[in-house]
């Protein structure tokens, strides 16, 4: 084994996009495990866009990366020395190892897995965290329906890759939007997506359009930016925006105009429009409860009461400017 390991630190935070001077290559000791530790080697380190968001010290969903700091990610390493009596010379893991050749783990976090089961490197991607954001985002907040359009952006990436084929297999109508034609031939020849768009394209919301013929039901937010733009104007009644990156604003120094999408996403949030009339079938509930709430006093109101239909125009008018105060109302007669 090397006496050296060779790391990767975050040495100073990006303004706008990152480059190659906020990183350091350094070499350091092996570090020997201590009781209950295990020296991992490092066979795959996964690269995310979400490390672009731990390079900065803005709030985020998870803590920044330190700076002096080995950068952080997910990794498949083999254990090489261990002190751990869960852990075997030999076994590979699934950990949290970082930007280094060699980590030590406590045993937190880890996974053992099997490599006659499928190639290891895919517990970093398909079989791992992307592919199961696709999964959940997809099923559990696009709710596909068969026949339905999906459109996913970084469509040949490790989300944006699985998120169109579950929707194939979901018997939905699945579009992706990449970079350039080889990434669009792909996308279509080899994963099986009706149709790919070059985000890129000077008449990329033509043919995003073609695409989509019936309009999109499922927009799966992979990338925000200007494909987001072209994309929400397409969307067809009750469709469904799972939001789980934007990673064309990641360098973005300023906020976008609109709604801030990150808020979206970090704190999760629901946003969902929505007609009075789309919940008839709650109206028996409503009067019961509410009814309810008035009579006993629990639920208050006030009524801004006009007489005469004479006055109807000035009050809405009123209303409008925020004159009334209370439920604007127009007695027209007496009982
Ligand atoms: P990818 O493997 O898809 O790689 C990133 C891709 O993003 C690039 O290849 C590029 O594809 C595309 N891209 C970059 N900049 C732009 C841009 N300005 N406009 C349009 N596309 C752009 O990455 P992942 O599959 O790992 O991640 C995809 C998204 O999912 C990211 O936004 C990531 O942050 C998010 N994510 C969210 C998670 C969550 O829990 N919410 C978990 C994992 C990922 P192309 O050349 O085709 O445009």
């Amino acid at each position: 084994m090397a006496g050296l390991n060779r790391q990767i630190l975050l040495k100073s935070r990006p303004e706008g996009a990152a480059s190659l001077d906020n990183f350091e290559l350094t070499e350091t000791p092996t570090p020997e495990p201590g009781e209950g530790e295990v020296l991992m080697r490092i066979l795959y380190l996964s690269l995310d866009p979400y490390m672009r968001g731990r390079m900065s010290a803005a709030k985020s969903y998870a803590n920044p990366a330190d700076i002096g700091q080995p950068m952080v990610g997910g990794t498949v390493g083999e254990i090489v020395k261990s002190r751990n009596p869960k852990y075997s010379v030999g076994d590979i893991v699934l950990g949290y190892g970082g930007w280094q050749e060699y980590a030590l783990s406590n045993g937190a976090g880890l996974r053992k897995l099997d490599p006659t089961a499928a190639p290891v490197s895919t517990a970093l991607g398909v079989l791992g965290m992307p592919g199961m954001t696709a999964y959940v985002g997809l099923l559990e907040i696009g709710q596909p329906k068969p026949g339905e359009t999906v459109v996913v952006a970084a469509a040949s990436g490790a989300v944006g890759s699985v998120v169109g084929q579950i929707a194939k297999i979901k018997g939905c109508h699945a579009v992706g939007i990449a970079g350039d034609t080889e990434k669009c031939r792909f996308v279509t020849g080899e994963l099986g997506f009706d149709a790919c768009v070059d985000h890129r394209a000077p008449d990329f919301a033509k043919l995003l359009e073609a695409a989509c013929p019936e309009g999109i039901d499922v927009y799966f937010e992979n990338v925000g930016g200007a494909v987001q733009q072209t994309a929400w104007p397409l969307l067809n009644e009750f469709a469904r925006i799972p939001v789980c990156g934007l990673i064309a604003q990641y360098n973005a120094t300023t906020p976008m105009p609109g709604p801030d999408m990150f808020s979206v996403l970090r704190k999760r949030l629901l946003v969902r429009g929505f007609i009075v009339s789309d919940f008839a079938s709650k109206q028996a509930d409503f009067l019961r409860d509410v009814g309810e709430w008035v009579r006993t006093g629990r639920l208050k109101y006030r009524e801004d009461i006009v007489d005469g239909l004479e006055k109807a125009p000035t009050s809405f008018i009123g209303m409008l400017q925020g004159k009334n105060f209370g439920k604007t109302l127009v007695r027209i007669a007496s009982t």
